[in-house]
């Protein structure tokens, strides 16, 4: 074991052992996109209810002001940052074979991943709560208060997953599946307490993975699940790693 952990977790990830990378919020805070816990948060300004189903159906106009103006007036103007890039990096070189992530900005595609599971949802999908139309969030689209289904007028939401709805089908599976086959399993900003995507690293961990966390700060799994702890933001640590991993494999 080095005594910089960076270099131990290059000198592991660098054995190109099955990598599992497994995101949350607060890898897109350097992009401009604020999480929901800890400073800054959104819970600290927005009400929970409003990301819950039963409250967005019965207050669809009400809901789809907070929407707009949390998440579609910044969509398309976020960039990916080098943590993105980073573990698109890793990907490209073999190291890593799936991403999960439980972000919805899309972001880790545009940086160039190719592997992302999106366990709650995008919001690059508008979906119909009454027929099976689904299609881009595009200004026409948005424009309706709220936006309506141009096929049947049915309401229509982001195709996220809000709270008391279940997790897509194929996302669930394949996450879980990726985790109990993976070797080693790299966790970034996320404080790992929405259930049941936690559990996806704690499987992974389960299973024999060694856990690599990135966070400037400690979070449910760092006491218990993580073996190698990286305290830093992912836009300085991940690049930082990456980097240590090509000098490895070249
Ligand atoms: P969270 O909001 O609960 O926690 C954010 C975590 O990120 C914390 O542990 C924090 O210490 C860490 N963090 C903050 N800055 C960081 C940085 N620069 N680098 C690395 N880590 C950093 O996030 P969560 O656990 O993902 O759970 C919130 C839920 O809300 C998830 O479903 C998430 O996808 C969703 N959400 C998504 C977005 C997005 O798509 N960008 C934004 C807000 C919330």
């Amino acid at each position: 074991m080095n005594d910089d952990p960076i270099l131990s977790a290059a000198d592991l990830l660098a054995q190109k052992k099955n990598l599992l990378i497994f995101t949350g919020a607060g890898v897109s805070v350097e992009s401009g996109i604020p999480p929901f816990r800890g400073p800054g948060g959104l819970w600290q300004k927005v009400n929970p209810d409003f990301f819950d189903i039963d409250h967005f159906m019965s207050h669809p106009v009400e809901s789809w002001k907070r929407i707009r103006s949390i998440f579609y007036d910044l969509w398309g103007q976020c960039a990916p940052n080098p943590a993105h890039l980073a573990f698109a990096e890793l990907e490209r070189l073999g190291v890593a074979f799936s991403l999960v992530t439980q972000n919805i900005d899309n972001l880790h595609q545009l940086a160039g991943s190719k592997n992302v599971i999106e366990f709650h949802g995008t919001l690059g999908r508008l979906r119909c709560t009454q027929c099976a139309f689904t299609g881009a969030p595009t200004k026409e689209l948005l424009a309706g208060d709220p936006p309506t289904c141009p096929d049947c007028g049915g309401l229509l939401k982001p195709d996220i997953v809000f709270f008391g709805e279940s997790i897509p089908e194929y996302a669930l599976n394949q996450s879980f599946a990726d985790a109990e086959s993976c070797s080693v399993c790299l966790v970034s900003g996320t404080t790992g307490e929405v259930m049941p995507a936690c559990m996806v690293p704690q499987t992974a961990k389960r299973r024999g993975a060694v856990v690599i966390e990135v966070n400037p700060e400690e979070s449910a799994f760092t006491a218990h699940t993580t073996d190698i702890f990286l305290r830093g933001k992912a836009g300085e640590i991940m690049p930082r790693l990456v980097a240590e991993v090509v000098k490895r494999l070249s």
